[in-house]
């Protein structure tokens, strides 16, 4: 099957893009995380002006849906008076992610504050390019999309590395802005006239890197995030990465600030009590399954790729040990990723493949939904016997 391309650039707060259930608008919080005066703020605006369903994205960002031509206005100035988005297109615009557990007195803290400092001064970068910053002594980040990471080596030194390259190279607190822009203007002259490789790993393995920018290696102690205690924070989620205006007012009525994390994660104090319909353990079957939005969500889609991922998450003889990808179309915008079944909807029936992508050509097609589950329990029992 063949890839459908995508977009090329994604939704922000200062220009929406049009879905199957209306518009959509992104907001990148600042510093990854929202105040829970602000959260409370969006699931309102969501409630009024949206269709009540917001997406928690693969970078830790958050989703209005359902918005009108005529509510859109009125969401961004209100957005914008309660200091949630920026009027700065440069600073709405920035992709940036945090290590989860980084707090404010950090390096790497200071150095997302100089990053949405100096944003105005970019060259013109592609709409997906972003940076990671990632600089405790364990990277948490290296599976997550960015272009730029911010990390530190094994003595601690903090390192600017472009994603695709093994080693990247040493900056300061001090020079940490120049280098930046420094390192942007080698991605903008090393680029042809039109722009070819939107990604630094796409640049990186077309163009040779110079020295001077990978010549240290960084830490090598990696760290990953599920949902669960961690200290004295919970790592939870949201069942496929969609939250409702009723479940995000749970959450902020109960904590000063909610952490949007990689893997579709938030975080929050320990103290706060969350209700069965969140995923506060890694072995939640529903935890196992990424779902686009689908039908009626994305016009794309002739599936409810929701519906059908709670349908599959009940049935538990389908999912143990594997991950699942449930796509309104060919074009798996819900993960970068290879899943161990892929399930894709084609004028609404399925189509089933194992170990791939979206895009992938299918092993069964025009399944309807019981045909669907009946395949994939014969998957897990085919599994079994040739343990
Ligand atoms: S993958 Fe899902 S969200 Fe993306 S275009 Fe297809 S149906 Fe829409």
């Amino acid at each position: 099957m063949k890839k459908l391309e995508p977009k090329g650039w994604c939704p922000s707060t200062l220009r929406p893009m049009m879905s199957g259930d209306g518009l959509i608008i992104r907001i990148k919080p600042s510093f990854s995380r929202l105040a829970s005066s602000q959260a409370q703020k969006i699931a309102v605006l969501s409630k009024r002006y949206g269709n009540g369903f917001m997406d928690i994205t693969n970078r830790g960002n958050l989703q209005i849906r359902g918005l009108t031509q005529d509510s859109y206005p009125l969401v961004l100035e209100e957005l914008q008076n309660g200091n949630i988005t920026k009027k700065n297109k440069s600073q709405d615009e920035l992709n940036l992610i945090l290590a989860p557990f980084i707090t404010r007195k950090s390096q790497g803290w200071r150095c997302a504050k100089a990053l949405y400092n100096i944003a105005s001064a970019f060259p013109y970068l592609p709409a997906k390019f972003g940076f990671a910053i990632d600089c405790g002594i364990e990277r948490y980040l290296c599976q997550t999309s960015a272009d730029i990471r911010i990390e530190a080596n094994n003595s601690g030194k903090l390192l600017i590395r472009f994603d695709g390259c093994d080693k990247g190279f040493i900056t300061s607190e001090e020079t940490f802005a120049i280098d930046i822009l420094r390192a942007l203007k080698w991605f903008v002259v090393s680029q042809n006239d039109t722009y070819t490789h939107k990604r630094m790993h796409q640049l990186v393995s077309n163009v040779e890197v110079p020295f001077t920018f990978r010549n240290t290696a960084p830490c090598q102690k990696l760290k990953s995030l599920t949902p669960g205690l961690q200290d004295d924070k919970i790592v939870f989620a949201a069942p496929f990465s969609q939250i409702t205006t009723d479940q995000l007012m749970e959450i902020a009525g109960q904590t000063q600030e909610i952490i949007f994390t990689i893997n579709r994660c938030l975080i929050v104090d320990k103290t706060v009590k969350l209700s069965a319909k969140f995923i506060t353990s890694k072995d939640d079957f529903r935890y196992n399954i990424t779902a686009c939005p689908g039908m009626p969500g994305c016009s794309a889609s002739s599936i409810d790729t929701k519906g059908l991922a709670l349908k599959i998450s009940r049935h538990h003889a389908c999912l143990a040990d594997k991950s699942y990808h449930i796509s309104g179309c060919s074009k798996g915008c819900s993960t970068p990723k290879k899943s161990d079944v892929c399930i894709v909807g084609e004028n609404g029936s399925h189509n089933l493949l194992q170990n791939g992508y979206a895009w992938d050509i299918p092993s069964f097609t025009s399944l309807s939904e019981a045909a669907l589950i009946n395949e994939l329990i014969n998957l897990q029992k085919t599994k079994k016997n040739a343990l």
